[in-house]
Protein backbone atom coordinates (compact mmCIF):
# COMPACT_ATOMS: atom_id res chain seq x y z
CA UNK A 1 0.00 0.00 0.00
CA UNK A 2 0.94 3.60 -0.63
CA UNK A 3 -0.09 7.01 -1.39
CA UNK A 4 -3.29 5.65 -3.18
CA UNK A 5 -5.11 3.12 -1.83
CA UNK A 6 -8.89 2.45 -0.19
CA UNK A 7 -9.05 2.53 3.48
CA UNK A 8 -9.02 -0.91 5.27
CA UNK A 9 -11.02 -0.99 8.41
CA UNK A 10 -9.33 -3.55 9.64
CA UNK A 11 -6.52 -1.87 10.21
CA UNK A 12 -4.80 -2.40 13.84
CA UNK A 13 -5.88 1.94 14.87
CA UNK A 14 -9.43 1.26 13.79
CA UNK A 15 -9.24 -2.06 16.13
CA UNK A 16 -7.90 -0.26 18.61
CA UNK A 17 -10.81 2.39 18.40
CA UNK A 18 -13.76 -0.32 18.11
CA UNK A 19 -12.56 -1.81 21.32
CA UNK A 20 -10.99 -4.58 19.58
CA UNK A 21 -7.45 -4.68 20.00
CA UNK A 22 -5.87 -3.81 23.43
CA UNK A 23 -3.85 -0.05 23.65
CA UNK A 24 -1.96 1.43 26.72
CA UNK A 25 -3.99 5.25 26.60
CA UNK A 26 -2.65 8.12 27.44
CA UNK A 27 -5.53 10.69 26.42
CA UNK A 28 -8.85 10.85 24.66
CA UNK A 29 -11.50 13.39 24.27
CA UNK A 30 -14.82 13.22 21.51
CA UNK A 31 -12.15 14.04 18.57
CA UNK A 32 -9.00 11.78 19.08
CA UNK A 33 -7.31 9.54 20.53
CA UNK A 34 -3.72 8.84 22.37
CA UNK A 35 -1.80 5.99 23.16
CA UNK A 36 1.92 4.80 23.39
CA UNK A 37 3.58 3.11 20.51
CA UNK A 38 4.13 -0.40 21.28
CA UNK A 39 7.53 -0.91 19.29
CA UNK A 40 8.97 2.86 21.07
CA UNK A 41 11.49 4.63 19.19
CA UNK A 42 12.34 6.27 22.18
CA UNK A 43 10.78 6.53 25.37
CA UNK A 44 7.60 7.95 25.75
CA UNK A 45 6.72 7.66 22.25
CA UNK A 46 2.74 8.28 21.72
CA UNK A 47 0.56 7.46 18.59
CA UNK A 48 -2.36 10.37 18.15
CA UNK A 49 -4.97 9.37 15.60
CA UNK A 50 -8.31 10.99 14.97
CA UNK A 51 -11.46 9.23 16.08
CA UNK A 52 -13.72 9.45 13.39
CA UNK A 53 -12.06 9.60 10.19
CA UNK A 54 -11.09 6.90 7.54
CA UNK A 55 -8.21 8.92 6.26
CA UNK A 56 -5.12 6.91 5.01
CA UNK A 57 -3.06 9.49 5.68
CA UNK A 58 -2.40 13.11 6.60
CA UNK A 59 -3.24 14.07 2.56
CA UNK A 60 -6.28 12.55 2.69
CA UNK A 61 -7.79 13.81 5.93
CA UNK A 62 -11.02 16.72 6.21
CA UNK A 63 -9.38 19.86 6.75
CA UNK A 64 -12.18 20.00 9.87
CA UNK A 65 -10.63 16.77 11.55
CA UNK A 66 -6.44 18.54 11.28
CA UNK A 67 -7.35 21.12 13.64
CA UNK A 68 -8.78 18.94 16.39
CA UNK A 69 -6.14 16.42 15.46
CA UNK A 70 -3.42 19.00 15.80
CA UNK A 71 -4.75 20.36 19.31
CA UNK A 72 -4.68 16.57 21.03
CA UNK A 73 -1.34 16.63 19.36
CA UNK A 74 -0.05 19.46 20.93
CA UNK A 75 -1.86 18.96 24.49
CA UNK A 76 0.13 15.82 24.43
CA UNK A 77 3.08 16.59 23.62
CA UNK A 78 3.18 19.77 26.03
CA UNK A 79 2.34 16.71 28.63
CA UNK A 80 4.76 14.53 27.63
CA UNK A 81 7.48 17.79 27.96
CA UNK A 82 6.08 18.36 31.31
CA UNK A 83 6.49 14.52 32.04
CA UNK A 84 9.73 13.48 30.98
CA UNK A 85 11.76 16.38 30.26
CA UNK A 86 13.05 15.39 27.29
CA UNK A 87 15.96 17.91 25.35
CA UNK A 88 13.11 17.92 22.03
CA UNK A 89 10.48 16.25 20.27
CA UNK A 90 10.04 14.50 17.03
CA UNK A 91 6.16 15.34 16.01
CA UNK A 92 5.64 13.33 12.44
CA UNK A 93 3.43 11.60 10.24
CA UNK A 94 4.53 8.73 7.38
CA UNK A 95 2.79 9.13 4.44
CA UNK A 96 3.41 6.16 1.92
CA UNK A 97 5.65 3.19 1.97
CA UNK A 98 8.05 5.00 0.27
CA UNK A 99 8.42 7.34 3.58
CA UNK A 100 8.02 4.46 6.18
CA UNK A 101 4.00 4.30 6.89
CA UNK A 102 2.92 0.52 7.91
CA UNK A 103 -0.46 1.72 9.58
CA UNK A 104 -3.22 2.79 7.61
CA UNK A 105 -5.20 5.08 9.76
CA UNK A 106 -3.86 8.60 9.83
CA UNK A 107 -1.81 8.66 13.04
CA UNK A 108 0.80 11.66 14.07
CA UNK A 109 4.08 10.33 16.16
CA UNK A 110 4.88 12.03 19.38
CA UNK A 111 8.61 11.02 19.97
CA UNK A 112 10.69 12.79 22.83
CA UNK A 113 14.46 13.03 22.73
CA UNK A 114 17.34 13.45 24.97
CA UNK A 115 20.28 14.54 23.87
CA UNK A 116 23.29 11.67 22.87
CA UNK A 117 20.47 9.21 23.08
CA UNK A 118 20.14 7.59 19.40
CA UNK A 119 16.82 7.04 17.65
CA UNK A 120 15.53 3.59 17.94
CA UNK A 121 14.66 2.04 14.76
CA UNK A 122 11.22 2.41 13.25
CA UNK A 123 9.25 -1.03 13.83
CA UNK A 124 11.91 -2.16 16.43
CA UNK A 125 11.14 -4.39 19.63
CA UNK A 126 8.40 -4.27 21.34
CA UNK A 127 8.23 -2.57 24.68
CA UNK A 128 7.19 -4.32 28.53
CA UNK A 129 3.21 -3.74 28.78
CA UNK A 130 3.97 -2.09 32.48
CA UNK A 131 6.75 0.30 31.31
CA UNK A 132 4.44 1.70 28.67
CA UNK A 133 1.47 1.80 31.76
CA UNK A 134 3.86 3.50 34.05
CA UNK A 135 4.74 5.97 31.24
CA UNK A 136 1.05 6.74 29.87
CA UNK A 137 0.24 7.47 33.48
CA UNK A 138 2.98 10.19 34.15
CA UNK A 139 1.82 11.97 30.88
CA UNK A 140 -1.63 11.86 31.38
CA UNK A 141 -1.32 12.90 34.64
CA UNK A 142 0.44 16.29 32.54
CA UNK A 143 -3.07 17.21 30.39
CA UNK A 144 -4.31 20.32 31.06
P1 LIG B 1 3.82 4.15 10.72
O1 LIG B 1 4.91 3.19 10.41
O2 LIG B 1 2.60 3.77 9.97
O3 LIG B 1 4.16 5.58 10.61
O4 LIG B 1 3.53 3.97 12.26
C1 LIG B 1 2.83 2.92 12.79
C2 LIG B 1 3.26 2.84 14.22
O5 LIG B 1 2.37 1.98 14.87
C3 LIG B 1 4.67 2.26 14.40
O6 LIG B 1 5.47 3.17 15.11
C4 LIG B 1 4.44 0.98 15.17
O7 LIG B 1 5.42 0.77 16.13
C5 LIG B 1 3.08 1.20 15.79
N1 LIG B 1 2.28 0.02 15.97
C6 LIG B 1 2.14 -1.02 15.12
N2 LIG B 1 1.27 -1.93 15.61
C7 LIG B 1 0.84 -1.43 16.80
C8 LIG B 1 -0.08 -1.91 17.79
O8 LIG B 1 -0.68 -2.97 17.68
N3 LIG B 1 -0.27 -1.11 18.87
C9 LIG B 1 0.39 0.07 19.04
N4 LIG B 1 0.12 0.76 20.15
N5 LIG B 1 1.26 0.55 18.13
C10 LIG B 1 1.48 -0.19 17.02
Amino acid sequence: MSLDGTYDDGNIFAKILRGEAPAVRVFEDSHVLGFMDVFPQSKGHCLVIPKHSTARNFLEEAPEVIGPLMLGVQRIARATRAALNPDGLMITTFNGAASGQTVYHLHVHIIPRWEGVPLGRHGGGMADMEDLKALAELIAAKIS
